[in-house]
């Protein structure tokens, strides 16, 4: 307490293009603050208030709600008056009110995720002088039950408490609705609002116990309060761990001055992207509404209206809205309000070139003045946002660097999907077009509730409209079908910020949600049917459509060919088919970093021989089954080097969990009892004798190879030959043979004897040579500790940190889905170690295993080969640790090309 006391101050004001802090405060002010600062000192138009730093949140968690209102409260009253000053307005006068808004902010945009309250500072007096001063008595009653609804909801919790259950104050709404025989909101006379307001005061009294406050101060303190709570919401706590941000980062309150666009026609509300966020095309866009407020436009209840002409009428011509209807019904900004339009696209220009990115910015006129409420980098679909980057470089406004810096490598991912199959398009029947509010194909079946996402294996989400409590479904869900809403709505911005197909605004959709069907044209599809969406133009298509391989072309290639400009990690892949190894040289991989092998031996017609090698009761069962398998092996290690033209190939001896191939249904072990000329009897033995307390930690790896030597001799000679086989027909490589799971020097000493004594035979055998390499995993925490030594003899190192950080943590690798997830909640782990590389821990133990293996053999090949070679943060990691390569998953190679590029970069900057 002391301490906070002293890092003054905690409120930071802005407004009359003036402001104390500026956009590199994210941190404290959080990233509306920062921008809502920087924006009022480069003199765009923002409404006047304040900032209450992100310290008093994570203050507040500890200290509580009354000692963190007594340390910012004399700053909050100065900050109040100077809102005051620059509005010519006072908070709770009767006459001249000051009515604000409250909102959260943390340092990265969590849209939806925190509540925010407008209209604060309302009571039954000061609605009376607002109607008075603004000579809009609909308007101010209209503010008025706004407040109520928002207040009760956020601060008093009076929300709806099941699926079913509708919201308390929208209950209300629908009822009066329906008394009136009216349907939009708009429609209110100002008795009905006014009726809205008692009706509205008397559930709260009658839920809380307690009357609506009247006094504004205290409106305030209670609503700063609710967004420091917020913080801790379900939804944000969702949206933290979905995207690995760390509780104490805490949230920022931003208060600020209300404008209204509801004040009538020549007021409105909007919100616009300096480019589109969909295809990132180099046009502004938008959309708005006459006469109404933030929520509105977003909330789908209206349909909204383009910004620009253009727009309108691209928008008008998906909607099949002939041009004398559109230009009569819904006008675009620049038709209806050209000077104000021509304001507006003068402050998209300047911000788009102050922040050097894409931004998307919300608006309000007031009674003809244009206010911007907040511009910050909009969020967008991967197309888009690889286009916005290659686009702002060739524009001049960043340079290469920055370009590649501006990619965000997990949203890469979106582009390295399937997409629909032309042919399979082509008979595809469209019941119906909706807005394509984010593009990508997208198949499944019908579900209608958020949280029954995971019924199916596939599902696509259809709702009237979504909400932020749907978020863990659409996640979930393959696709997002929406009846209502535009491309702003929340399904539209969310989805697009998933990189998720989204479909939104359908209108031709009629959803029942209690009888769980969705009618187009008459025709009624149910839950668990197929349906497929295309994002990218719109369509609804019924039944399920096929599905194929992307392209890296057009702006991605150029993307890739930059980032290899720049990358000094290379990048592998770990394959074990040539049709994988395939995807992944398509994607730029620099050879293949680990092939396990033992994944060649699941198909049906391998199993069987694998079985009997693993049932042998002696060598020479052993060798006779290993004699089977071997043309097998050879021809897959033929393919892979094939597949990779040349380029590195390390093969991984056998490393199978063994309990994982030897039957345990009765009628395989019968079979297989069969085949081996064997008893039941003596299969099932040899079954329970294989079974392990912890095959995690059992007869894996080169302990198998070390106790079987004729397994490493067989797969050896594979590999050799193959590779003989290769140089024969004009392709030569240079296997790197790899063996699993080392923890002394003996155990791989013994293990390189045999793999060089047998190529040493097969040499003589075939007169022929080739240069291969014997190198092994580092995946014990042991072999991490005497590397140095393994040095002396393995040619490279390659880290499975999938054990090491099994073996590091203590947490089995097959188990921990079972604690790991309350531990990210609970905040006892940050992230999933076995996806994010533990720096700190794990981490510690790859550089020293590095240092010391380099400490005998300087020029010593290390890379990396677990799941984590794909994982941004930690390639990062791998290239400031001095690593060769990372080896990732065919469809993650890209993103690695990318991030390689990235490090390289950050360490110059
Ligand atoms: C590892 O342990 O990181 C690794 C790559 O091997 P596997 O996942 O096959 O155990
Ligand atoms: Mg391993």
């Amino acid at each position: 307490m002391e301490l906070l006391e002293n890092v003054k101050p905690h409120v930071y004001k802005f407004g009359d293009k003036k402001a104390d802090g500026n956009r590199e405060m994210k941190n404290l002010l959080g990233g509306k603050g920062a921008n809502l600062a920087e924006m009022s000192s480069i003199g765009i138009p923002v409404p006047p208030g304040f900032t209450i730093t992100t310290e008093v949140c994570t203050a507040y968690n500890t200290l509580g709600k009354e000692a963190v209102l007594d340390l910012i409260k004399n700053e909050v009253e100065a900050s109040i008056a100077n809102i005051e000053n620059l509005m010519g307005t006072e908070f709770g006068n009767k006459e001249n009110p000051l009515l604000i808004s409250v909102r959260s902010g943390a340092r990265v945009s969590m849209p939806g995720m925190m509540d925010t309250v407008l209209n604060l500072g309302i009571n039954d007096e000061v609605v009376l002088g607002l109607a008075k001063k603004t000579n809009n008595e609909q308007f101010a009653w209209d503010s008025y039950r706004r407040f109520i609804q928002m207040y009760g909801g956020v601060v008093l919790g009076m929300k709806s408490q099941s699926k079913e259950d509708i919201d308390p104050f929208e209950e209300i709404i629908e009822h009066l609705k329906e008394k009136r025989g009216i349907k939009l909101d708009t429609e209110f006379t100002v008795q009905d609002l006014k009726d809205l307001v008692y009706d509205f005061k008397d559930i709260v009294k009658k839920t809380t116990g307690h009357i609506f406050p009247t006094n504004p101060w205290d409106q305030l303190w209670g609503a700063i309060i609710a967004v420091f709570d917020s913080w801790n919401g379900d939804r944000a706590i969702y949206y933290r761990s979905m995207n690995g941000y760390p509780a104490d980062w805490g949230t920022a309150v931003n208060v600020q001055a209300m404008v209204y666009g509801n004040m009538g026609d020549n007021s409105g509300t909007g919100v616009c992207f300096t480019r589109d966020a969909g295809t990132g095309e180099n046009i502004f866009n938008g959309e708005y509404l006459i006469n109404a407020q933030g929520e509105d436009v977003v909330a789908g209840v209206r349909t909204p209206q383009q910004i620009t002409k253009i727009g309108s009428q691209r928008w008008a011509e998906l909607a099949q809205i002939d041009e004398a209807e559109r230009k009569e019904l819904y006008p675009s900004l620049e038709e209806l309000m050209p000077s104000i339009f021509k304001e507006l696209n003068k402050y998209q220009d300047i911000l788009e070139k102050h922040y050097r990115d894409m931004q998307d910015m919300e608006f309000t006129i007031q009674d003809g003045k244009l206010w911007i409420l907040q511009t910050r980098n909009g969020k967008r679909t991967g197309a888009a946002m690889v286009k916005i980057a290659m686009d702002l470089l060739k524009e001049g406004l960043i340079n290469e660097k920055e370009a590649l810096l501006q990619i965000e490598p997990n949203k890469l991912d979106e582009l390295l999907h399937p997409v629909f199959n032309p042919q399979a398009l082509k008979r595809a029947h469209v019941i119906a077009q909706g807005l394509p509010a984010s593009p990508g194909a997208a198949t499944g079946k019908i579900v209608f509730f958020a949280d029954e996402a995971d019924k199916y294996k596939s599902s696509i989400l259809v709702r009237i409209e979504t909400s932020p409590e749907d978020l863990e479904g659409m996640n979930i869900a393959k696709g997002i079908l929406t009846a209502r809403g535009g491309m702003t709505s929340h399904a539209a911005v969310v989805a697009r910020g998933m990189g998720k197909c989204c479909v939104s605004g359908a209108g031709a959709l009629k959803i029942d949600y209690k009888k769980r069907t969705l009618t187009v044209n008459g025709h009624e599809y149910h839950e668990g049917d197929w349906i497929s969406l295309n994002g990218s133009t719109g369509n609804i298509i019924e039944g399920k459509v096929a599905t194929m391989e992307p392209e890296l072309s057009g702006e991605f290639a150029e993307v890739m060919k930059l980032a290899d400009k720049y990358g000094k990690i290379k990048v592998r892949t770990n394959a074990d088919t040539p049709k994988d190894a395939k995807v992944a040289r398509n994607f730029g991989a620099q050879g293949i970093g680990l092939a396990r092998t033992e994944h060649m031996f699941f198909e049906v017609d391998r199993i069987k021989a694998m079985r009997e090698m693993i049932l042998a009761e002696t060598v020479k069962g052993r060798k006779h089954a290993l004699e089977e398998l071997l043309p097998m092996q050879r021809a897959d290690f033929e393919g892979l080097f094939e597949s990779m033209g040349g380029s590195a190939v390390t093969i991984r001896l056998l490393d199978p969990p063994l309990h994982e191939f030897v039957p345990h249904q009765l009628a395989t072990q019968k079979e297989l009892a069969e085949d081996m000329h064997i008893t039941l009897q003596a299969v099932k033995n040899k079954v329970a004798e294989l079974e392990e307390f912890n095959p995690m930690l059992g007869h894996r790896g080169c302990r198998l190879g070390n106790t079987y030597p004729e397994i490493t001799e067989m797969q050896t000679r594979a590999i050799i030959e193959a590779a003989l086989n290769l140089k024969e027909r004009g392709i030569i490589c240079k296997p790197e043979i790899m063996v699993p799971l080392v923890g002394t020097v003996k155990e791989f000493e013994a293990q390189e004897q045999i793999i060089r004594s047998t190529a040493s035979t097969i040499f003589e055998e075939r007169n022929d040579t080739i240069e291969y390499l014997v190198g092994t995993m580092i995946e014990i925490p042991r072999a991490t500790l005497i590397a140095d030594l393994i040095a002396e003899k393995a040619d490279f190192f390659s880290f499975g940190t999938n054990d090491l950080t099994q073996m590091t943590f203590g947490y089995s690798r097959d188990d921990a889905g079972k604690f790991l997830p309350i531990y990210i909640e609970k905040g006892i782990l940050k992230v999933d170690p076995f996806e994010v590389l533990d720096q700190e821990g794990v981490g510690q133990l790859i550089k020293i295993g590095t240092e010391r293996g380099r400490s005998t053999k300087p020029n010593l090949k290390v890379g990396i080969c677990g799941e984590h070679g794909g994982e941004p943060s930690s390639i990062e990691f791998c290239y400031n640790t001095g690593l060769d390569y990372v080896s990732c998953s065919p469809y993650r190679v890209p993103i690695a090309r990318l991030v390689s590029a990235q490090a390289a970069i950050k360490t110059t900057l």
